[in-house]
Parts: C-alpha cells; sequence; structure tokens
C-alpha cells in the first residue's frame, strides 16, 4: 500500500483537512520506511504544522479514523514522538467514523434510502449520511449496528432534536424509526385529514394509524382485482 491509497482508505467524514494530510504524510515518511515507520518528533510535527494543537488531530487520526498511531517519550528527541504502526485501520467499534466501504455497504443494504422519512437519495455531502442511532454523546457506540442512514436533511432535524433532549433514546423515533415507521410528508386535503382526525378521535386512534389502515384497506381492495 502506498500513502496514496492509504488517505483513500481512510473513513472520513469530510475531506481530510490540509493538517491531517501533513501529519500523516510525515508520519507515512518514505515509501521505502518499512512499519513502524521512524518516530517524528513532537517539535518537528507542530513546526509542519504550525499549528499548536497538531497533537489534538494526531490523536483524531488516531480515535476518529483509526489511524495505527502511537506516541512515546524518545530519548533521542529528548521529548514525545510520534509514529505509525501499521497501515491498519481500528475496528469500527474503536473509532467515530465508516470507512468508505462500511458506509457503502450501509447505504447499499436500505437501498440508498433515508430510514426517517423514506426518501430514496443518492450518498454524498448533501445526499445520504451515516448517523449514529444512538448519539456517541448519548452512550451510543460506534458498532456496525448503531449506524443508520439518513438524508442530509433529517440528519439535521435529528441533531437538533438530540440538543438537550432527555428522552430514553430506546423511545426516540429519531433513534430507532425502525420501530415507529417512517416519516413522509404527504399533500393530503384539509377536508380528508378532518374526516381522519373526526375518525380517529371517535373511535380513540391516532391519525398514523388510521392513515396507514386506510392505505393498506385500499391497497389490498385494489391489488387483488
Ligand atoms: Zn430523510
Ligand atoms: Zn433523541
Amino acid at each position: 500500500m502506498n500513502l496514496n491509497s492509504y488517505i483513500k482508505s481512510l473513513p472520513t467524514k469530510r475531506k481530510l483537512s490540509e493538517v491531517k494530510i501533513k501529519i500523516i504524510t510525515r508520519l507515512w515518511g518514505s515509501e521505502s520506511d518499512t512499519f513502524p515507520k521512524p518516530w517524528v518528533s513532537s517539535e518537528e510535527l507542530l513546526k509542519l504544522t504550525d499549528q499548536k494543537y497538531f497533537d489534538r488531530r494526531t490523536r483524531e487520526l488516531r480515535d476518529q479514523l483509526g489511524c495505527d498511531v502511537e506516541s512515546s517519550y524518545i530519548e533521542k528527541f529528548n521529548g514525545h514522538a510520534w509514529r505509525l504502526k501499521s497501515s491498519k485501520l481500528a475496528p469500527p467499534q474503536d473509532r467515530d467514523y465508516l470507512t468508505q466501504s462500511q458506509k457503502d455497504k450501509l447505504f447499499n443494504d436500505n437501498d440508498f434510502t433515508c430510514v426517517t422519512c423514506g426518501l430514496k437519495i443518492s450518498a454524498g455531502i448533501r445526499g445520504l449520511q451515516a448517523d449514529h442511532k444512538v448519539p456517541l454523546s448519548r452512550g451510543g457506540s460506534n458498532d456496525l449496528i448503531n449506524w443508520q442512514p439518513m438524508c442530509n436533511n433529517c440528519n439535521v432535524g435529528k441533531r437538533r432534536a438530540c440538543e438537550g433532549c432527555s428522552l430514553e433514546c430506546k423511545t426516540c423515533s429519531w433513534a430507532f424509526p425502525e420501530k415507529f415507521g417512517v416519516k413522509t410528508m404527504v399533500s393530503i386535503s384539509e377536508k380528508t385529514l378532518r374526516r381522519v382526525d373526526a375518525y380517529s378521535d371517535k373511535v380513540g386512534t391516532t391519525r398514523d394509524k388510521v392513515m396507514e389502515d386506510a392505505s393498506e384497506y385500499y391497497l389490498d381492495e385494489k391489488e387483488n382485482n
């Protein structure tokens, strides 16, 4: 594997930042260096990136992207240094992002459909995103089972809904849409909606339930003729 294909294999959410590319390129060193690659001092990385927080960026390479980076006190530098131990990436439960091929599989398995609104959409920055069902901040994991495909709009809506939310995630329709059904927008006349609401009031059920039953009833009728 060379540096270019290594960078391409990283599970990035967006394009890798300039600083991270600088760091990874330096840690990779020359193509002829074998793993583990040689130690690079903190001092050199600081100079190279001109970033006070170069160490945070380097740790992000490890914790978010799963790069096999280690740091240690190194005698000859009389200080801390970093190196790339291998070109292996940590498994998804040990990092924040999915690799491109894991994302592709997630989207494919779900037929490129947003789990919350049912919109079929192509992947990409403004399209389908990989979303943590239970957010990391609420104790969610990076296990594959905690990821779902979501369109950008729903993703923004979910993030807003999650801010300061104290609901049990288990009962949240954003986190487990498969339990609560897809929320989709359909145009319906006011007259029909009023009938639906009047009926659901009368029998003590929900609008959702009446709409669902009505559709099923209609389709059963039509499809069998
Ligand atoms: Zn959506
Ligand atoms: Zn929530």
